[in-house]
């Protein structure tokens, strides 16, 4: 059977490049020789960007679709929105900047075919700033270290997934997430594929300073609460080196008479040091509590059937679960 593909393309003040940018996906969609369709979802856009789009959804009907926000929510944002409004078998992202280049697609295509059910993307020669590029490489590996998930980029949005792990990123509750991070969390196998990467000709980047240290927030919660039960263990080691502290204080004030410890300055240092420690530790308690809070508030589906073998108790069961599509199905726990 063939998997039909969206693919899936927030735009956000891109006028220049949509044009571009719709041409070259189209004749790339023609080619894939399956059933296909291009989701643009409009994230606010001001610049007339979603006059143009609705101009191009009537031009390529059947194959293009434009969903237009009514204000700018954000990238990932966006692309949600495009996720829940597709139909495909697999979705594929890419930015409407054009710096990832539509003809990669097939290649995407072929590797969910394989089995993958998430396919992250390296940008080879990566046309960035400098700042952007050191950027993603320290949250690139903090991101590998902490989930343990072995993926290269996590900046690049070319990537493809399978159906059912969109479908478990839509039953998430949560208001801001991550995309290719949360994808890997209902992900069995994952692929990397190498792809080229353009600079980006007109109109700019999208993402000020402020909004990039927003988005590694967003991916951090997103990933872990770890941050929170650090608190804890920071506090442990200040309450630990203050009593140590303090019983060097003490053994050394037999020896050599309270004069030598500044007639007990320094023991108060160590009772300061213990208590700031402590309020540490109560500070990561309160973080664990508010760790679990944020997850149940999440509602991230539990785990998801792949498919179920057998039938017992008379039930009829037709090998796979009657049906993983319909979002909100009872296959997510
Ligand atoms: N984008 C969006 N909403 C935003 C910011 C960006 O939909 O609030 C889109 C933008 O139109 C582009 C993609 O997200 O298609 C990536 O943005 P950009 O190229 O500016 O990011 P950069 O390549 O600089 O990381
Ligand atoms: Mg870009």
């Amino acid at each position: 059977m063939q998997r039909s593909v969206s693919i899936v393309v927030p735009v956000y003040n891109e006028r220049e490049n949509i044009d571009e940018l719709v041409a070259r996906t189209v004749a790339v969609g023609q080619q894939l020789g399956r059933p296909w369709e291009l989701v643009l979802v409009d994230d606010g856009s001001r610049d007339g960007s979603s006059e143009r789009l609705l101009e191009l959804a009537r031009q390529h009907a059947g194959l293009v679709k434009a969903l237009l926000l009514n204000r700018n929510y954000g990238q990932h944002n966006a692309i949600l929105c495009g996720f829940s409004h597709a139909q495909g078998d697999m979705m594929i992202t890419l930015d409407a900047d054009l710096q990832n280049p539509p003809e990669e697609i097939p290649r995407l295509v072929a590797a969910i075919d394989a089995g993958a059910d998430v396919v992250g993307t390296v940008r080879l020669h990566r046309q960035d700033s400098v700042f952007r590029r050191l950027s993603s490489l320290l949250v690139n590996n903090v991101v590998r270290l902490t989930t343990g998930v072995m993926m290269s980029d996590y900046g690049c949005m070319l990537r493809a997934y399978r159906r059912r792990v969109v479908e478990a990123m839509l039953a998430c509750r949560e208001r801001s997430t991550f995309i290719p991070v949360l994808a890997n969390m209902f992900a069995k196998r994952t692929a990397e594929i190498e792809v080229r990467h353009a600079e980006r000709t007109r109109g700019e980047s999208k993402y000020s300073l402020f909004k990039l240290v927003n988005l590694q927030f967003d991916l951090l919660t997103c990933m872990t609460t770890t941050p929170l039960r650090l608190l804890s263990y920071a506090g442990g080691a200040i309450a630990a080196a203050a009593v140590g502290f303090g019983a060097l204080l003490l053994v050394l004030r037999i020896f050599f008479g309270a004069a030598w410890a500044g007639e007990g300055v320094f023991t108060l240092f160590a009772l300061l040091f213990f208590f700031v420690g402590a309020q540490f530790v109560a500070m990561g308690l309160l973080g664990e509590y508010v760790g679990r809070i944020h997850a149940d508030v999440r509602e991230r589906p539990r785990y998801i059937v792949d498919s179920v073998g057998g039938e017992t108790m008379g039930e009829t069961n037709s090998g796979l679960p009657s049906s993983t599509r319909a979002t909100g199905s009872r296959e997510f726990r």
